[in-house]
């Protein structure tokens, strides 16, 4: 990509770019919080909830130190609450092993319950301002488009390592992530776009099948929620935020009076995940 290009992809970000809660710190913990929260979740819906939770866990040392509950309780409302017990196992791990700060080695990183290879790197350029690259859902899109065809996830990392200028690894990140996220989006507004001279796909009239269709770390369209096993364990969850649920309430707390059959089975799940502990009355939160 052209030193124009770039530039005009920075000035983009600078006139257009959201100004974000976790753009205003290089706090490696608050870096880490918001990563974990934006995964599979809304950024308006973060927002609300990212300050809330600092203030409550303001480092991993005070998340390690709390109960699980407390974790799972504050998390209402995000969603995907697995995510929440690997929070507070990664803080463990970071209040054990790395005496309570945020390691900045990719291996440290990758070690710690619930972080992969985007998170790992993102709390490296994000907090550490390192000049890695990372590839998410919305940088996986700009870049299947800009080559016109799927990518596989070595190629896609490679791709955007290739991209990174090494002093501005930050902004250039933040930069390429808004893209993806406002302008290169599903249906993609490439008249507006700053690299439209860069992008095979634009330039072929966005002719054929969208290559970010199953390329490298472009999320796919989640299956409906009404109805589904998620369903009923959100709705257990709810019901345990409040208190212990008996077990002859369980089939009705989640929204299928007469499948208790079904009802326990999936209740066995939050268990196994770590949400939700069983004893002789029902469950409770662990
Ligand atoms: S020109 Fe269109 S398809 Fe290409 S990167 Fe920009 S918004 Fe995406």
């Amino acid at each position: 990509m052209s030193g124009d290009l770039q530039g005009a992809l920075l000035d983009w970000f600078s006139r257009s770019g959201r100004d974000l809660p976790w753009r205003r710190t290089r706090d490696p913990w608050a870096i880490l919080v918001s990563e974990f929260m934006l995964q599979q979740t809304q950024v308006d819906r973060v927002v609300e909830r990212y300050t809330q939770f600092l203030a409550r866990f303001p480092t991993p040392v005070a998340l390690a130190r709390s109960p699980v509950a407390d974790v799972i309780a504050l998390w209402s409302g995000l969603g995907y609450n697995r995510r929440a017990v690997n929070l507070h196992r990664a803080a463990v791990t970071i209040d054990v092993s790395h005496g309570g700060q945020v390691p900045d080695e990719l291996g440290d990183l990758l070690d710690l319950p619930g972080v992969g290879p985007y998170t790992a790197r993102a709390v490296r350029v994000f907090a550490f301002e390192r000049a890695d690259a990372v590839v998410d859902t919305n940088i996986g899109r700009v870049l299947a488009r800009c080559h016109r065809r799927r990518l596989t996830p070595i190629e896609a990392q490679r791709t955007a390592e290739s991209l990174v200028p090494r002093d501005r690894a930050w902004i250039w990140n933040q930069a390429m992530m808004e893209l993806g996220a406002l302008m290169c989006r599903t249906e993609p507004r490439c008249e507006e776009c700053p690299l439209r001279g860069a992008c095979e796909w634009f330039r072929s009239g966005c002719a054929g099948p969208d290559p970010a269709h199953r390329s490298a770390s472009v999320s796919r369209p989640q299956s409906r929620f009404a109805g589904s096993d998620r369903q009923g364990r959100g709705r257990l969850l709810s019901g345990l935020r409040a208190g212990p649920v008996p077990m002859g309430s369980v089939p009705t707390v989640m929204g299928w009076p007469d499948d208790a059959e079904r009802s326990l089975k999936v209740a066995a799940t939050l268990v196994a995940d770590g949400l939700a502990r069983r004893n002789e009355a029902g469950f409770e939160l662990p």
